[in-house]
């Protein structure tokens, strides 16, 4: 088995991609953490050495800029994984959580087990971060992993295909090629562990294939992220945030904010700052412009050109198409009611509705009618606006006063809640996502342990039960694991003032 199958392969050739990676995990291949450090290096070295060929296919399949493709996939992949080298020791090294008084004498670990054979399918959007971010960490967790792209980012899923199999093991990584039909293959099969990334109704047919097999998941799922926007902030530095987030990739991002709420007053400050960044960045012909992406299918685009010829007489900025270039102007539409078509499903592309709503409790009553989002965005200076979004909403995260910028801080797990997702990676999280955390109690048989013990052995009693209920009490006292500590400095200071008092005896004796 080489470390590919090909497109339209036959299920048999995905039983037996399966089952390849799942004899290398069982023959301990991926355990040794030194094996798992050379694969996260070669991996480090393969972005290195084709820093150019991930640009190029990114730009042939959604016409990326080179300032998106380095900032959102190639660097933010290689910092990513230069982290996960980093901590690759202390991550997968057991843990020792606090002990209560019961099991003084015993030793209480958490083992960082891997769960074994992995699936990651991306989505096609960002189709490298989303893809190789996941299966690093699966790596790193010390699991094998089975490797689906999209099909619809054909020259980044080529990449993936001809370039892994040359720096990883071939057995322990595996890409699979396909599309739904390769995929709903790969469902049958059993696997240790399921991360996908893709649209809520795709997210459930995975979730069903994974019940089946008991297999946990993660979910990184989509929905409609809201602004909400008050009139205490600087509504251009607001408007560029704002704007940036939604047109990078064209809207084509999970995160990207899908609709305003806010006053008409300050809809109407909104455009007419929307207006003058909107020119600056793409000038007077977007079209022209180098910095803005293309839809990624014909199919794509026809969803979204319809979206705007239904919005026609919404129109604020923008609002023009061109079907032979993918090409969809930056829009924004306003005065956008809540049971428009825009407002029905997650827009995935560059048209920003404006809904108008008196009040910041109108907006989390709007917000909270819908599906949970992915996350919410709040531009406000007021702390107890910010404060009420924050108490009275959910939502996978949330980012204020900024847009896109919250999944660039690592130490911030990533996910959805309720349709938007299940689980979280990023960070640590991407390796605890991949790792099942296997409690061991570990005792030994000194004498003393037994007897403070047997009181649990039948003949039962009253006294036993007592004593045991005494010991086995939850207590709130300082914490237990101090006391080796404590007892070492009280054995420090007896000795040192032994010492002393020792010499000074000695000095007066003479
Ligand atoms: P998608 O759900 O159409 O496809 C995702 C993956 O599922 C692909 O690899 C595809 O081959 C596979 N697939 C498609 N149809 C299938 C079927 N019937 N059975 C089994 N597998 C199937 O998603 P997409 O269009 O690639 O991505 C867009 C969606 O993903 C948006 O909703 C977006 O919000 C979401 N998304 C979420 C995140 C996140 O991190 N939460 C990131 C990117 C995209």
């Amino acid at each position: 088995m080489t470390g590919i199958t090909k497109p339209n392969s036959k299920s048999s050739n995905i039983v037996e991609a399966v089952q390849t990676a799942r004899d290398a995990f069982n023959r301990g291949v991926t355990r040794p953490i030194e094996w798992r450090r050379k694969q996260l290096n070669s991996l480090l070295r393969m972005y290195e050495e084709n820093r150019n060929a991930m640009i190029e296919a990114l730009h042939k399949d959604l016409r990326r800029s080179k300032m998106e493709a380095v900032l959102l996939e190639v660097d933010y992949l290689i910092n990513d994984l230069k982290n996960t080298i980093h901590y690759l020791d202390e991550w997968s090294a057991p843990e020792k959580p606090p002990k209560g008084i019961v099991n003084i004498l015993d030793k209480v670990v958490i083992y960082n087990d891997p769960y074994g054979v992995v699936l990651v399918v991306g989505a096609w959007n960002y189709p490298l971060q989303l893809l190789l971010l996941p299966m690093s960490g699966a790596i790193a967790a010390g699991n094998t992993v089975i490797v689906k792209p999209s099909e619809l980012s054909v020259a980044c899923a080529q990449f993936v295909a001809e370039t892994i199999p040359k720096y990883l093991d071939n057995e322990a990584v595996i890409v699979v090629e396909g599309g739904p039909q390769e995929t709903t293959e790969l469902l049958k099969q059993k696997f240790d562990y399921i991360f996908f990334t893709g649209g809520t109704n795709i997210g459930k047919i995975v979730y069903e294939a994974a019940t089946k097999n008991l297999t946990p998941v993660t979910l990184e799922l989509g929905g409609k992220s809201p602004v909400y926007i008050d009139n205490t902030v600087d509504i251009f530095v607001t408007a560029k945030r704002i704007l940036w987030g939604k047109f990078i990739n064209v809207g084509q991002t999970c995160i990207a904010p899908d609709y305003v709420l806010c006053t008409k007053e300050v809809q109407d400050k909104f455009i007419e700052a929307a207006k003058k960044v909107l020119k600056e960045w793409y000038g007077d012909e977007p079209q022209k412009s180098p910095d803005l992406c293309r839809i990624i299918n014909s199919r794509h685009f026809s969803r979204l050109q319809a979206l705007v010829d239904a919005s026609r007489d919404k129109i604020a900025i923008g609002g023009t198409y061109d079907a032979n270039d993918r090409f969809i102007e930056p829009t924004v539409l306003s005065n956008v009611t809540g049971t428009d078509k825009i407002m029905q499903d997650e827009i995935f592309g560059p048209i920003l509705p404006i809904v108008t709503i008196e009040n910041a409790y109108e907006a989390i009553k709007f917000i909270n009618e819908r599906e949970k989002p992915l996350v919410l965005y709040v531009f406000s200076t007021n702390d107890k606006v910010v404060s009420s979004l924050v108490d009275n909403t959910s939502s996978g995260g949330m980012c204020v006063n900024d847009t896109v910028m919250h999944m660039g801080v690592e130490t911030l797990p990533f996910g959805g809640v309720g349709s938007s997702g299940i689980g979280a990676y990023h960070g640590k999280a991407t390796f605890d996502t991949f790792t099942h955390k296997k409690s061991c109690l570990i005792k030994n048989f000194a004498a003393i342990g037994e007897k403070l013990a047997s009181g649990r052995y039948p003949p039962y009693s009253e006294s036993n039960l007592n004593f045991l209920s005494t010991l086995m009490r939850k207590r709130f006292g300082p914490s237990l694991k101090f006391v080796p500590y404590v007892l070492a400095f009280a054995l420090g200071a007896g000795l040192s003032y032994g010492i002393f008092t020792w010499q000074k005896m000695t000095s007066e004796d003479l």
